[in-house]
């Protein structure tokens, strides 16, 4: 395990705060994470102080969640740390909970989700407090409850999705007793607001590197099923069509996470797409998120089978018209879903891991070409080098016939760029007003 070192901002809020005559630590995900070897920003601090005194303590704060007890102070570079008053939860219904503050710092440890999640820090000394064996469980890699598992649960379903959400992103098991509350959450996890669930959701798709994991828990443990039945008879490889897709830095997190979102429910010669927009909008997508679910949906949908797909795609012409079926702008995000699914059939295929990275070269490579072909090609009408207006130059009345004409333009252009010349198309025309009188 790495060092632990926070940051000189919250050290200085913690040496402020313990001037003062209080006591404050850091705790919560920025420990762990330190604790991990994974670079953290957030470092949240606890302390004695009430919320109103750290108001009166800091020059700049924001009151955050000042019924919660906590309040953003802000350094001098105007970043904001969260600073919450040791609490006690004494009331909890499932999601929220009325907070006593007055609490010791063990207790305030004791009221949290993990034991992961549950190790305290102190800026200066770093000295550590872990009364529940956090640093144990990190060791061994297990999600675990504080206390008993099915009791913390109960108190707060949220943290059934949590257990998973942090299983996956460090790819952790869970405890036995853990696994067994979050099971038996799952038929109560309707409380929840869908708008909790949407951030767990998105968390998974940003935060986790293979998010199947992940995926495959919810579905195990009747979560699917209970929040999003759309997904609960998915496929596997759908699922881990998304580990396929785009690492960290090729695409800008949250580019990454709507077009995870989007492959989720995109399923390859689906006749019927997978979610209506109403599905999508009650589990609160976006608009564009329900946009580009829907490009990627079609798209998928309109290809039968993949592995074939990308066979017929060496040849020219059957990659140009894919290119114009789904459109110049849309071939980016649509072709990254289709080679990471491509990869995952393979690999559920039984093929070997370099038979699949071979496949996903293969891929970009293919990706490449497609973008190539996108921006290069002439692959709508409007890319003619003949207009309705030179139609109509050569008698093909004004109407119908003129759209029909260009689009069998089109067809020819598609086979063969090269032949997207005034007069070779003219002359493609001419034959057509021949034909028809
Ligand atoms: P992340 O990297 O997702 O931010 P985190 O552990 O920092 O992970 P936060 O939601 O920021 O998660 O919460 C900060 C801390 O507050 C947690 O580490 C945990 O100690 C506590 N906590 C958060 N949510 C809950 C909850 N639902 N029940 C109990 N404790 C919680
Ligand atoms: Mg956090």
């Amino acid at each position: 395990m790495t060092r632990l070192q926070p940051p000189a901002a919250v050290r200085e809020i913690c040496r402020t705060l313990e001037g003062a005559g209080f006591e404050a630590w850091c705790v919560g995900g920025a420990v762990r994470d330190a604790l991990l070897g994974i670079e953290t920003l957030d470092w949240d601090i606890a302390t004695s102080a009430r919320p109103e005194q750290v108001q009166r303590l800091f020059r700049r704060t924001v009151p955050v969640g000042i019924q919660f007890g906590t309040v953003g102070v802000l350094d001098r570079a105007g970043v904001l740390h969260e600073v919450t008053t040791f609490r006690h939860d004494v009331e909890t219904d499932g999601r929220h909970a009325v907070v006593r503050f007055g609490a010791s710092l063990d207790e305030d440890l004791a009221r949290r989700d993990f034991t992961i999640n549950a190790i305290a820090v102190h800026a200066e000394t770093l000295a550590v407090r872990d009364p529940f064996d956090g640093r144990g469980d990190l060791a061994r890699q297990v999600v675990r409850c504080v206390g008993i598992a099915a009791t913390r649960m109960e108190e707060d379903r949220l943290r059934a999705l949590r257990a998973i959400r942090f299983a996956g992103r460090f790819g952790f098991a869970i405890e036995p007793a853990t696994w067994e509350a979050i099971r038996a959450s799952a038929p109560h996890l309707s409380r929840l607001s869908m708008e909790r669930v949407k951030q767990e959701l998105d968390k998974i798709l940003e935060q986790v590197d293979q998010p199947s994991t992940s995926l495959e828990r919810y579905r195990e443990a009747g979560i699917l099923t209970a929040l999003v039945p759309a997904l609960a008879e998915a496929p596997t490889v759908r699922f881990r069509t998304i580990d396929f897709l785009a690492r960290p830095g090729r695409l800008r997190r949250p580019a990454r996470r709507a077009l995870r979102m989007a492959a989720l429910f995109a399923e390859p010669g689906a006749a019927v797409p997978v979610a209506s927009d109403r599905t999508l909008k009650a589990l609160r997508c976006s608009n564009e998120e329900i946009a580009l679910a829907r490009v990627v949906m079609e798209a998928l949908g309109a290809v039968p089978s993949i592995l074939a797909m990308s066979e017929r795609f060496h040849a020219g012409a059957a990659l140009r018209r894919f290119v114009a079926t789904i459109g110049r702008l849309q071939v980016p995000l649509v072709a990254r879903v289709l080679w990471a699914r491509a990869a995952a059939e393979l690999e559920a295929a039984g093929a070997d891991v370099a038979r699949v990275r071979a496949a996903r070269r293969a891929g970009v490579h293919l990706y490449r070409r497609a973008m190539r072909s996108a921006w290069h090609d002439p692959i709508t009408v409007g890319d003619l080098a003949v207009d309705g207006d030179d139609l109509r130059g050569i008698g093909i009345p004004a109407g119908p016939a003129i759209g029909a004409t260009l689009k069998r333009l089109l067809e020819v252009v598609l086979d063969d760029p090269t032949r997207n010349t005034r007069e070779g198309l003219l002359a493609v025309a001419t034959d057509d007003v021949g034909e028809r009188g």
